[in-house]
């Protein structure tokens, strides 16, 4: 088999609750920057990654595919997406100018293009294809807790997932210019939910370490099972410390380009929960490499899902280190196979491929520039 052909494509698509802000960030679409691959054996693969739909800064990496990626693998078996993601990250040009960012969002387009390639060739669920079985995940739901709602809404809205949609864990934003507040609004919350429902916090890197340490006690007292990225997202010796001095588990991941960072905070022991994100670690080939670091150490792994789900329910179910996964609902609309979570649980996906196929119409209705 032969690649033929490769587009591009960015999508913005609106987010479900209108406008929406964690501790640093405001968004009112989510954007899919993407790649089409034609085969000479009829099949056809499609990646992408997730950002915050700024136009500009998604063409630097349809233009990273266009310009430089593309070139690299026309021609080859797509099925040979290993070999393909090593020489994707090493083609000494790109590596020069970009080992991460722009270039790694890139790489991670296309290499989990190939994975569904290589899956449907298979005739295969990505899952299937990892070596999985068909097994429930469960869901948490974080398309709620924004920290631009009013306290009354979030809690209000914290009820309504767990007892209307039946979600058995909801995750929070915090991160507020007072720390105060945020106690005050996990406290809220946990009294709405009630003690058996999981319960996360998210501060998005916008916490001091003196400040995430003060919140120990609140975390403790309302059983978070984890404060996700607490401190700015490289800073491994703050994180080993505050997660040597709190007792509530620490989480991060979804802001790391590469399993060496990966390594360096696993290490450390500065990390809990692993959260790797196909969309920013460079695709399937590296999650599964940080998937496994993290089973070594007997740690859980759930995944950021920057791709709104659809490739990371597959490494979910793929993989054993993972016991949960996120659900955000935002581009349920582009897919011809979308993550479905039913009482809490996702349902398992039946489609050959790694769940990124687009339906024929998400480029007409969501396609821009
Ligand atoms: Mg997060």
């Amino acid at each position: 088999m032969k690649i033929t052909a490769i587009h591009t494509f960015i999508l913005h698509v609106p987010v479900t609750r209108g406008s929406i802000s964690d501790s640093l960030h405001s968004l009112t679409h989510w954007g899919a920057p993407g790649v089409v691959i034609e085969t000479d054996a009829g099949i056809t693969g499609y990646g992408y990654s997730g950002t915050h739909a700024h136009l500009p800064s998604d063409r630097l990496i349809t233009q990273c595919i266009d310009d430089s990626l593309a070139a690299l693998v026309l021609g080859r078996d797509p099925r040979e997406v290993t070999a393909l993601w090593h020489e994707m990250t090493r083609f000494p040009p790109l590596q020069w100018v970009g080992r991460g960012g722009i270039v790694q969002l890139a790489i991670g387009a296309v290499d989990v293009a190939l994975w569904d390639i290589k899956a449907k060739a298979a005739g295969q669920p990505l899952w299937q294809l990892m070596g999985g079985t068909a097994r429930p995940i469960r869901a948490y739901n974080t398309d709620g807790g924004w920290l631009n709602w009013p306290l009354e809404t979030l809690v209000a809205d914290c009820r309504r997932l767990v007892e209307d949609e039946g979600y058995s864990g909801v995750k929070i934003k915090v991160g507020s210019d007072l720390l105060t507040d945020d106690i005050r609004r996990l406290g809220a919350v946990r009294r709405a939910i009630g003690p058996d429902v999981t319960l996360a916090v998210d501060a998005n890197g916008r916490m001091d370490l003196p400040q995430a340490i003060r919140f120990g006690p609140a975390l403790a007292d309302n059983d978070v099972m984890w404060f996700e990225e607490p401190l700015w997202y490289d800073d491994i010796a703050g994180h080993r410390r505050l997660a040597r001095v709190i007792s509530t588990p620490v989480a991060l991941g979804e802001q790391l380009y590469l399993p060496e960072n990966f390594q360096a905070f696993l290490d450390a022991e500065a990390v809990h929960f692993v959260q790797p994100d196909v969309a920013r670690l460079g695709g399937v080939t590296p999650w599964i490499r940080v998937a496994d670091m993290a089973a070594g150490r007997a740690l859980p792994v759930v995944s950021h899902v920057g791709d709104m789900m659809q490739t990371h329910l597959h490494t979910a179910i793929g993989h054993p280190a993972c016991t949960m996964l996120e659900y955000i609902p935002w581009m349920r609309e582009c897919f011809t196979e979308p993550a479905t979570v039913r009482d809490g649980w996702f349902l398992v996906p039946e489609e050959p491929g790694a769940g990124t196929t687009l339906r024929p119409d998400a480029i007409t209705r969501f396609g821009v520039g």
